[in-house]
């Protein structure tokens, strides 16, 4: 296995999915979820937002017609894996097999090829990048989450995380199922994108997915968003990600 904080340190900001500072890159992950994805569709189409979501293979087959009616619905559809498993308990050709098995699986299903990957729990295998290129799939984490996976997690603290940890251009890490989850989590992620939206607003951010947040493709990304500044620290998400047990099931 490949120190995360090693690969990300080559391949950040791009990595943490550092885009144009006037920009909030929104994402998704772990559906679709025929339970919370149509409302996280219709509260979407409210605010005027587009968001990426990062899917399951092994959700979207279940629920095809969902994932082609969220790409239908002018979103783009990325991969999370074919199944929820940390890469560092499978072998490397099951890692490699997962991402070209997911990729396949929601470009039959929506029509469109994805060309984002994020692994489940943010976390890299040593076969992980070899993975996600040969499946023509570039990885990105996140800038901040919004720790909604969490039973006891509220709208407002949703809001709350996401601030404690967002910087100028972040991508910002939610959840529109619980497949994962504690039962009913989503509802929070759900709840909190009015009080987001309004936090945006006030620092003049736009809002939108991935593939409109001017992150450079090619190894490594580097240099698209030199000169941020960030609040404090180092961005959360893989370097600080709880170990197994009672951790968050992203
Ligand atoms: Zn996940």
């Amino acid at each position: 296995m490949t120190a995360l904080p090693a690969v990300r340190r080559r391949l950040s900001p791009r990595l943490t999915g550092l885009g144009r500072t006037d920009h909030v890159a929104l994402t998704f992950d772990d559906g679709p979820d025929p339970a919370s994805t149509p409302q996280f569709l219709a509260e979407l189409d409210r605010l005027g937002w587009k968001a990426t979501f990062f899917m399951l293979g092994s959700m979207a087959r279940r629920a095809g017609s969902l994932a082609a009616e969220v790409a239908a619905a002018g979103h783009e559809v990325a991969v999370h894996g074919d199944v929820h498993l940390s890469q560092v308990w499978r072998s490397p050709s099951a890692v490699i097999d997962d991402a070209r098995r997911a990729r396949d699986t929601l470009a039959e299903l929506t029509g469109t090829t994805p060309r984002w990957m994020r692994p489940p729990y943010g976390t890299l295998s040593g076969a992980g990048p070899e993975a996600a290129r040969r499946a023509g799939l570039e990885l990105v984490l996140w800038t901040a989450w919004g720790r909604d996976w969490r039973a006891e997690a509220t709208p407002q603290s949703v809001v709350d995380d996401v601030g404690t940890d967002m910087v100028p251009g972040g991508t910002v890490l939610l959840h529109d199922s619980d497949c994962t989850s504690a039962p009913g989590a989503w509802r929070s992620a759900l709840g909190a994108l009015p009080g987001l939206g309004q936090v945006w607003a006030d620092q003049g951010w736009t809002v939108g997915p991935l593939w409109d947040h001017g992150l450079r493709p090619g190894p490594g990304g580097e240099g698209s968003s030199s000169g941020i500044r960030r609040r404090r620290g180092a961005a959360p998400g893989p370097g600080s990600h709880p170990a197994a047990g009672g951790g968050p099931t992203l």
